[in-house]
């Protein structure tokens, strides 16, 4: 069966042309480049398209019915000018690639939550201030791009962490960290020239060149320090800020040798996560000990054990290390975090030719940088 695609690129069409009705069986359209500013409605009637290209035209927004196209699998509405999306786009269940890049989206709306079948999405290039982490449902979801989002500042862990994501695209945004939960089948990740950033989690060692360095250039960070988790690296005199969520950290070695039962219920309730989103039950919210409980089960586990055989999700409270490469010119810092003292010393064992701890201590609110170059 042959199908049917139509290549209406770079035409100059200031609409969708009648004539896309004529064509039976229509699959695939091509209308990269024109003048578009409307998808018209009856087009929304050809239930047989799987593919429509539409990036660089004038639409300033996509029609509610668009869940009509109940067979669409790719849709490319790069560099428009649309300032929203509609809810109703998460009715297109079959839709497995999404490109909204170069708009001016501020907001996402929750409902694409229901595209299980997205594998890639870009959002690059918007003005998103945050991503919703109904995200964390597309469990297909295997290429994510938000780079060139100026003004976010936080990935949640439960996105950066979904099991089928292999590569993460989020340059030049205004992240206070890098999230640490990353798995370890990640196969290409571009997370770098976010300048509040002045420590690289180890599981991004892999993919640090040392052209990302931008330790020499670190701005402050776009929010206010108070009531997050610092510590102070005492060899470079810098402060890290921790993942949001962190509420003990050990060093190592470490005389305490705990594992606290709080987060053994987090992980708990965690893996009961994987049958049921249970970060959006509001019923088991209001049963549980702790207020804070809620915000750790809704972003999910913070880091994940350092030592590549153990990778145990990490939520609370962690061993943590400092370290920098030995023998380099480079003055970058990378961290580790592990579920036990154990893992710690096993990971420092197997690579202490290559790295070597740094001191640090907790630092508190009112320890502030002085300002200086
Ligand atoms: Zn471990």
């Amino acid at each position: 069966m042959n199908k049917t695609i139509l290549h209406w690129s770079y035409l100059n069409f200031k609409d969708v042309p009648m004539d896309l009705f004529l064509y039976e069986d229509l699959e695939e359209v091509y209308l990269k480049e024109n003048y578009i500013s409307v998808i018209p409605k009856w087009l929304l009637n050809i239930t047989t398209l799987k593919f429509i290209h539409l990036a660089g035209n004038n639409l300033t927004e996509l029609p509610v019915d668009i869940y009509m196209l109940e067979n669409l699998e790719f849709l490319d509405v790069s560099n428009n000018e649309l300032r929203e999306l509609p809810n109703t786009l998460g009715l297109l269940l079959h839709l497995q690639q999404l490109n909204v890049s170069g708009n001016q989206l501020t907001e996402l709306p929750a409902e694409l939550s229901t595209m299980r079948n997205l594998e890639h999405l870009n959002i690059s290039k918007n003005q998103l201030k945050r991503l919703p982490i109904q995200l964390s449902e597309c469990l297909r979801l295997n290429e994510l791009n938000v780079s060139d989002n100026a003004e976010l500042l936080h990935i949640p862990e439960r996105i950066a962490n979904l099991p089928m994501l292999q590569s993460l695209a989020a340059d030049r945004c205004a992240l206070i960290y890098l999230p640490a939960a990353l798995s370890k089948f990640m196969n290409h990740v571009r997370i770098f020239h976010n300048t509040a950033i002045n420590y690289i989690p180890m599981v991004y060692e892999r993919f640090y060149q040392s052209f990302y360095d931008n330790r020499q250039k670190v701005t402050p960070m776009p929010i206010s320090p108070k009531g997050l988790f610092w510590i102070r690296e005492l060899e470079t005199n810098s402060r890290l800020l921790l993942p949001v969520g962190t509420r003990k950290v050990y060093p190592v070695p470490s005389a305490e040798n705990q594992v606290t039962l709080y987060d053994d219920c987090l992980h708990a309730l965690q893996s009961l996560n994987r049958h049921l989103p249970v970060y959006e039950n509001t019923a088991l919210h209001r049963l549980l000990p702790e207020p804070y409980m809620s915000a750790h089960i809704i972003n999910g586990p913070i880091a994940r054990c350092t030592t590549t055989n153990c990778s145990s999700c990490l939520y609370t409270t962690y061993y943590f290390m400092v370290v920098k490469r030995r023998g380099s010119s480079s003055k970058q810092l990378f961290t580790c975090n592990f579920c036990t003292q154990y893992c710690a010393l096993q990971w420092l064992s197997s690579n202490v030719k290559k790295y070597y701890q740094l001191d640090w201590k907790i630092s508190s609110d009112n320890d502030v940088d002085s300002i200086s170059e």
